[in-house]
């Protein structure tokens, strides 16, 4: 036999028969059991016996009321599930006292054993409990979230699943206007017709800029919160990056007009030089061979980063599509040993890749996946000159599930100073005492657009003088949460 907790239970009410009947049934399982009369005194007796359950005589209240919860929640009973006890002639007063907040109703003057419905009641009681108080840790963090939201200087709301405006901070009536809840944003805030691509696509965590009414370049940042009334909200906070957009917009227009204009005469310059070593233009001497071998290798160099200058051109300005599909990060890894592999034995490094077989899948462009990982680990072997490189790839539940690819060497490091500004277009460190060849410093800026494209992030942890870990992290492909 199941042995059950020794519950307290207290009887409020003046039936002496059904109290007998309750001590009885109780006390042969082994339960405490305390009878008192329904009012305050009861109450008070129930407190000091400090009753898991209290049964309340529904006999006890003028004809047809239901239960008064509120007035024995008042006289000291705060947290004690409260079930009722009725006559099974009284179908009403049972359901109204459900309403009014009983966890259950047990029939007096009926021969069955009242037991399993007490511990039936103890328990619904107790998960009401636990949800009472989850409800209420979630209106406390909902009121200090809206709480913080309220003293930003930036604009922050939040909106239904339905794009329905709940939330407006101070900063957001001010350059939104005021009196706008229960519109739709999509409407109120970017005067479309139609809700936005990106709420529309992602139902989770998003990020996506946006010029707003006040002429102001924002970058917004949103995340998916349950509120106290149990809806689901989106919390949208915005940063304002007019100042960074204008310095963006010259560097793009700036890299893109250069890069072309480098395109045309660079071609030419191979041309004529494949036209010379193939003798078209008269015989060259051994000396001449050389230099023109020296002049095609710094031109198809110089070819390179004019390449990565119109990739990193038509990525900032967001004029490239990813064509993505459901990958596995072995097929993506593979893509980029097959590229680097050569390029880590010539140097004398070992490249080890460790995958789990059992990792989700993740739903990417396989080729710009592969070239981030490729511009990364290609620096690894770059900065590194003994040891190894480590591409290792795993699972973390958090934020709806990510897959994290890490890839780590034991190189020269990057000073600390320099780490935060190594995603930045054109940035190298600088290092008197290490030659490495040139770099535009292009590579981590594409890399890092690229992995945010996909949902993604790309982050950094490293040594000087120990090595460097890069981190990319992507949302799983959908509908695989569940099987983790
Ligand atoms: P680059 O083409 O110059 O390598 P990146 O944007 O890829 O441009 O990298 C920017 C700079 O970050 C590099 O020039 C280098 O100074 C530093 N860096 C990147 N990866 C590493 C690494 N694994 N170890 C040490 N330094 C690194």
């Amino acid at each position: 036999m199941v042995r059950l907790k020794v519950y307290k239970v207290a009887y409020l009410g003046s039936d002496s028969e059904a109290a007998l009947a309750f001590e009885f049934a109780l006390s042969k399982a082994g339960m405490r059991f305390v009878s008192a009369t329904g009012d305050q005194s009861g109450v008070k007796k129930a407190l000091e016996f400090n009753a898991d359950i209290v049964l309340w005589d529904l006999d006890n209240n003028p004809q047809g009321k239901p239960i008064p919860l509120e007035q024995i929640r008042k006289a000291g009973l705060v947290k004690q599930p409260v079930a009722v006890v009725v006559s099974p002639d009284n179908v009403d007063g049972a359901i109204q006292s459900l309403a009014a907040g009983a966890v259950d109703f047990i029939y007096k003057q009926v021969r069955d054993d009242p037991l399993p419905r007490i511990v039936a009641a103890l328990n619904v009681g107790q998960k009401q409990r636990r949800i009472d108080w989850c409800n209420r840790v979630i209106e406390d963090t909902n009121k200090q979230l809206h709480g913080i939201l309220s003293t930003l200087k930036d604009p922050a709301y939040g909106v239904s699943p339905e794009y329905q405006i709940l939330y407006m901070n101070r900063a957001a009536e001010e350059i939104f206007g005021e009196g706008l809840r229960g519109g739709a944003c999509f409407h109120m805030f970017y005067d479309r017709t139609e809700p936005c691509e990106i709420c529309d696509k992602s139902k989770g965590p998003a990020r996506w800029r946006a010029v707003l009414k006040n002429g102001k370049s924002y970058r917004f940042i949103s995340a998916l919160i349950r509120n106290e009334k149990g809806e689901v909200e989106k919390i949208a906070v915005g940063t304002d990056v007019t100042p960074d957009e204008e310095v963006r917009k010259i560097h793009k227009t700036f890299i893109s007009n250069v890069s072309h204009d480098l395109r045309t005469p660079l071609a030419a310059i191979d041309q004529y030089v494949n036209i010379m070593m193939d003798g078209l233009a008269g015989e060259l001497t051994d000396e001449q061979r050389q230099c023109l071998d020296v002049i095609k290798r710094s031109s198809f160099r110089l070819g390179n980063i004019v390449e990565n200058l119109i990739d990193a051109s038509n990525i900032l300005s967001g004029h490239f599509k990813l064509k993505t599909q459901v990958a596995t990060v072995q097929e993506i890894l593979d893509i980029v040993l097959d590229r680097l592999q050569s390029q880590a034995v010539d140097k004398g490094i070992t490249l080890q890749v460790q995958v789990p077989d059992d990792l989700p899948l993740v739903y990417a462009d396989k080729a710009r996946m592969a070239q981030v990982i490729a511009n990364i680990a290609g620096n690894s072997i770059k900065f590194t000159e003994q040891g190894m490189i480590q591409i290792r790839a795993g699972f973390m539940p958090r934020d709806g599930g990510r897959v994290i690819i890490s890839v780590e060497d034991t190189g020269i490091g990057i000073p600390k100073e320099d780490l935060g500004k190594i995603f930045e277009l054109f940035y190298r460190v600088e290092n008197d005492n290490v030659y490495v060849e040139e770099g535009a410093g292009l590579g981590l800026a594409i890399s890092r657009e690229i992995a945010r494209a996909h949902g993604g992030t790309l982050w950094t942890e490293s040594l000087e003088g120990m090595g460097s870990a890069f981190h990319i992290a992507l949302p799983i492909h959908e509908g695989q949460q569940a099987t983790r």
